[in-house]
């Protein structure tokens, strides 16, 4: 008798993807596996190559993890093809028993204040395209601002901010390309706000990522003794979360810190609301206006009533990413994620009124759960999602073209430009040779065009 095999797909080549594709390969299983791997980047590993500063090399490391799965040879990729225009969830049953969608999130999430459409006014996932070399957005950006507000307590806040604030000199050991090192080199700013609105013990940041800002060459950081004032819940903070109390010293160190010197400064601004960005006559943001928050006693805050403004001549919302819907995969649009139980896909049958499980649909990643944690997340995310789609194994699809060699044909009649494992290794070895030429560790290439063009050979 032959064995059961799970012909899969899946969509996304993120930490998600490839921790759920490696995760099912090596489960206890009474089937045979065969996984395509699809990303609509010629390149791999989503967020972390498009997403983790260039100047956090220790974790655009974990690639050389990610790096050693796909190098196994036992997952298909084809880069370069997008769900949704490329190929349709159709064209997936046809070929497969299940998809994992796995794509993750690339754009910002809402802050609805009036005057956040202004010109100067920009989501921090778009600066982060920019610097990190994402082939699909603008080369050129706008950094023309002395001073700078940036919205938001987390770590895309403080990535935003370092990269902002820091020299470009000290970035060049890093692997951005040209276009960026151009535009940060031409960058005026002298200082760079970051507004929170709750109290230093209720930040989002990571402990390692903000004490790395007060090594920043010629950058004071500046705190201020107005939000230091704890209430009984802070202090318990403090007291019982070891995260918050590293975050707590490190805050207090830098306000006794002799500061003056610097030709830049980075300001975290703490119980700051977010009110109104305001602009000129021309259109341009020239403040930023907030309203003052109090601690409510209860580890929440409310308006205080005082409203304050500082001018600024640029704003970046660092709210949050968000994912984007996919053509035919139901989409929670609140939250930004593929509506899911444990990563099975849920769609709402208008005959119940209720939700009901998509068969051979699955979600994986920051598109199942939000755009939240870490990349190390994503491997028990990916856990769940797995043992669900074993064990669902009667509810998969029946595919009429099974055959690896469909869906390559598929692609080929389309006319598709997709590129594979041997293209990544091309392009990876391509990166490195430019890096080499200036003694850096790599340097990315920008244009798709170009990308394809080294993956493929041609
Ligand atoms: C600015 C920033 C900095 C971060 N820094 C850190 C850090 O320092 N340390 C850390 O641990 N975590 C960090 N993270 C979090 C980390 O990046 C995420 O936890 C992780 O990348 C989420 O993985 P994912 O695979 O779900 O999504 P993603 O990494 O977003 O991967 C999704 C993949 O799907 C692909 N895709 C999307 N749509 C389609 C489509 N239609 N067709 C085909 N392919 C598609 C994308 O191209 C992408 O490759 C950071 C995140 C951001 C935004």
């Amino acid at each position: 008798m032959t064995r059961t095999k799970l012909r899969l797909a899946v969509v996304g080549a993120g930490p998600a993807g490839i921790y759920a594709s490696d995760i099912l390969l090596k489960a206890e299983r009474n089937f045979d596996v065969s996984i395509d791997l699809f990303d609509h980047l010629p390149a791999p590993y989503g967020l972390v190559r498009y997403g983790v500063a260039p100047d956090h090399p220790r974790i655009k490391g974990i690639i050389t993890a990610l790096r050693d799965v796909l190098d196994r040879g036992d997952i298909r990729i084809f880069g370069n093809v997008r769900f949704g225009t490329d190929i349709t969830l159709d064209d997936l049953k046809r070929h497969y028993n299940a998809v994992i969608f796995a794509t993750g999130g690339v754009r910002d999430a809402d802050l609805n204040i009036p005057g956040i459409d202004l010109d100067g006014s920009y989501g921090a996932a778009d600066f982060v395209n920019w610097f990190d070399a994402h082939p699909d957005y603008p080369r050129t950006w706008p950094l023309e601002a002395k001073e700078i507000a940036v919205i938001g307590n987390g770590n895309v806040a403080l990535d935003v901010s370092r990269m902002l604030a820091k020299h470009v000199e000290d970035l060049m050991v890093t692997e951005i390309p040209a276009n960026v090192a151009e535009g940060l080199a031409a960058s005026p700013v002298t200082d760079v706000h970051v507004f929170g609105r709750r109290g230093p013990t209720s930040v989002k940041f990571t402990p390692l990522e903000l004490r790395e800002l007060g090594e920043l060459r010629d950058v004071d950081m500046i705190v201020y003794d107005e939000d230091f004032d704890y209430d009984d819940a802070a202090r318990a903070a403090v007291a019982g979360n070891k995260q918050v109390f590293v975050i707590d010293k490190v805050l207090n160190q830098w306000r006794q810190r002799e500061v003056g010197q610097a030709s830049r400064r980075l300001h975290l601004h703490f119980f700051a609301k977010p009110v109104e960005v305001v602009g000129d006559e021309q259109g341009k943001v020239s403040a930023f206006r907030y309203e003052r928050t109090r601690p409510d006693g209860q580890g929440g805050v409310v308006g205080t009533g005082e409203i304050r403004e500082l001018p600024i001549q640029a704003i970046y919302r660092a709210v949050g990413y968000f994912g984007s819907p996919l053509p035919d995969v139901p989409f929670d649009a609140e939250r930004g994620v593929i509506p899911n139980h444990e990563g099975q896909v849920l769609v709402h049958d208008p005959a119940t009124g209720e939700n009901r499980q998509m068969y051979g649909v699955y979600a994986t990643g920051w598109i199942k759960r939000g755009p939240v944690g870490l990349i190390g997340h994503t491997k028990s995310d990916a856990m769940e999602t797995i043992s669900h789609l074993i064990n669902d194994l009667g509810n998969w699809w029946t595919p009429e073209s099974p055959t690896e060699d469909s869906v390559v044909a598929m692609l080929e009649e389309r006319g598709i430009r997709w590129t594979d494992l041997d293209g990544w290794h091309r392009l990876d070895e391509h990166e490195i040779a430019l890096g080499a030429a200036e003694d850096r560790a790599r340097i990315k290439l920008v244009s798709r065009e170009e990308m394809v063009d080294v993956s493929r050979g041609e």
